[in-house]
């Protein structure tokens, strides 16, 4: 693929991907959205249904609940930058396969490198795994920072997650509170 010289070009590039089984299944690639510019990214796992229909990342129930989270901190969703692990829908919301992974992996590598956010956050195990080449479970990364190729990276909890266990909304708001506080110059910790 190469260094793309932005995400527009990057987006272009990704068009009528071949590159893995998913694209015989999917209706729209999610290449993700948001401001190019952004100091703070969110990655989720893979587009769900509502996702691959309208072509945007986290427009479902899920989304609304990340819109919420990202409120909360005092940002709104036109400021940060949203996208997945995987760009194409895996059929009924399966775990993505190692393949998709390795296939999709150089898209999100690129965004990560052309926005250069100041701090990523990633959304449920697999996005955390993926990013940080781990198979520590969620419950242990959560809430402590991390690097992945030089970039702040701070696991939380998948909104989706939290609509069945409503309880773990707590956790997720103290991790908040530390990309906040980071953010805000407050805490190099
Ligand atoms: N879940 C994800 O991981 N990503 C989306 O875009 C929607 C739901």
């Amino acid at each position: 693929m190469g260094s793309m010289k932005d995400l527009a070009s990057l987006k272009q590039f990704l068009e009528g991907c071949p590159r893995c089984k998913l694209s015989r299944t999917r209706t729209h690639i999610v290449f993700g959205q948001g401001n190019p510019m952004a100091e703070l990214m969110f990655v989720g796992e893979a587009p769900g249904r509502d996702e691959d229909e309208q072509g945007l990342a986290f427009v479902g129930r899920a989304g609304q609940l990340l819109t919420k989270i990202i409120e909360a901190i005092g940002r709104k969703r036109e400021d940060v930058f949203i996208a997945n692990v995987l760009k194409c829908r895996p059929p009924n919301n399966r775990n993505p396969e190692a393949d998709e992974v390795a296939a999709c992996r150089p898209f999100l590598e690129e965004q990560l490198r052309l926005i250069a956010p100041r701090v990523v956050v990633t959304l449920g195990t697999f996005a955390a795994q993926a990013l940080l080449e781990t198979d520590e479970p969620i419950g242990r990364l959560r809430g402590r920072w991390q690097t992945a190729r030089g970039q702040r990276v701070m696991p939380t909890f998948h909104p989706a997650f939290l609509l069945r266990s409503p309880e773990r909304k707590k956790d997720v708001w103290e991790d908040m509170k530390k990309v906040r506080d980071y953010l805000a110059g407050a805490s190099e910790r």
